[in-house]
């Protein structure tokens, strides 16, 4: 198919990975000459409101190389000139050609750049937030990159994100000055699929990982500033609980809005959603018993498969700590985060909790309570208004 996809370049990077979000979330894995759809009405709450919020910018830019999303029964496709449906060879052609753009270094993010606007946002909102803590110390909060040592047994070291509470920064692996030898581990064990991910799709779903592992971060950083002495679990916990709820509320700071894009973070929780369900259909009663007793504790029991040997441990670790994340975005109720609840949860992880915490009740407000197997609700499809909502801006275009 000859789409000029070389138009894109001079799209504004952002809405370049939002389009290649797109093109992934139809399904591929049919026929290569049968139309290309996504199904929408199958989809989660968050990926709705992406593409509400989304849809004009994405579709202005779509239409500078003649495609353009549209109904389809009850699903969406993607039309070329002549209002053709593009098949499944057409849209994977477009992917390739848009990932190719990571990897040719012809889109060229600053990860590093998007990373610390982001951290320093995060330590503005708990600044703001919480008067109880040092600001002079929260002021400080940076992202330097990852050293290369050069030792190839440094490698998993070299590509890990680490907070440095003591210091007041956190490194992070810097996909631009990384050498290859660490980009190919990454690509291995991005998701810890175990499957290599091809090295430009890797690039553009980087993209998200520094919006949210600083989120994640930073908190690591304020619980030394509050001088908390806990353990890894309740560290983890309260790390990654309140992580996509920082996320929302620096996504309003007015400074932050050119990173903001519209729909981006709404689109970063669906994907955490999914991948958080796609574990939780993996779970045994084993690993989804250690995650309850975990989360309803808030994170001050331990979880004994963390500590098995080998990668299995860390695996479960990384799934537990994904599956908090995409559950804390909405603990009970469907809803976009409202403002006020940044300030309730770090109160919870933070006020009047110094020292030894692991003998501190703590006091989870119960809309904060994440229920059981929430998962299962997150996934749910939305209700046939919402995705009329949808289909009447889809058709709009037509
Ligand atoms: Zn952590």
């Amino acid at each position: 198919m000859a789409i000029r996809m070389d138009v894109f370049k001079t799209v504004p990077d952002l809405y370049v990975y939002q389009v290649v979000s797109i093109l992934s979330s139809f399904d591929l894995k049919l026929d290569q000459n049968t139309v290309a759809l996504w199904k929408i009405s199958t989809e989660d709450f968050y990926c709705i409101k992406w593409l509400l919020a989304a849809l004009p910018s994405i579709q202005k830019y779509l239409k500078m190389v003649n495609l353009q999303l549209a109904s389809l029964g009850n699903d969406i496709c993607l039309l070329k000139e002549n209002k053709i449906a593009c098949t499944v060879e057409d849209i994977t052609q477009l992917l390739t050609s848009l990932e190719s753009f990571f990897v040719k270094k012809i889109i060229v993010f600053d990860y590093k750049a998007i990373a610390d606007r982001v951290i320093k946002g995060c330590a503005r909102a708990i600044e703001l937030n919480c008067s109880y803590l040092d600001s002079t110390a929260i002021a400080k909060i940076h992202i330097e990159a990852n050293v290369v040592s050069g030792a190839v047994e440094m490698i998993p070291y070299e590509t890990k994100w680490c907070a440095w509470p003591d210091y007041g920064f956190v490194s992070m692996p810097d996909v631009n000055t990384l050498p290859d030898s660490h980009i190919d581990f990454m690509c291995k064990n991005l998701h810890n699929q175990n499957k290599k991910v091809p090295k430009g799709r890797f690039l553009a779903q980087y993209i998200g990982t520094c919006y949210k592992t600083p989120c994640h971060e930073v908190i690591h950083i304020i619980q030394g500033i509050n001088k908390q002495r806990g353990n890894t679990f309740q560290a983890e916990h309260d790390a990654s609980y309140s992580m996509m709820t920082l996320l929302w509320s620096i996504s309003k700071l007015p400074d932050l809005s050119p990173l903001f894009i519209e729909g981006l973070c709404e689109m970063i929780y669906h994907y955490q959603i999914q991948s958080a369900n796609r574990i939780w259909n993996k779970w045994n009663q084993s690993e989804k018993l250690q995650y309850h007793q975990w989360k309803d504790t808030f994170g001050l029991t331990s979880c004994p498969g963390w500590t098995t040997e080998g990668p299995e441990g860390l695996i479960l670790e990384s799934q537990m700590k994904t599956m908090i994340a995409a559950e804390g975005i909405s603990p009970v109720k469907i809803e976009l985060i409202p403002e006020e609840r940044i300030k309730v949860v770090l109160d919870v992880l933070f006020k009047n909790r110094t020292g030894n915490i692991l003998s501190i009740p703590v006091n989870i407000p119960a809309d904060l309570k994440i229920e059981q197997n929430r998962i299962e609700k997150l996934v749910q499809p939305v209700s046939p208004d919402l995705l009329n909502e949808l289909f009447k801006i889809l058709q709009c275009n037509e």
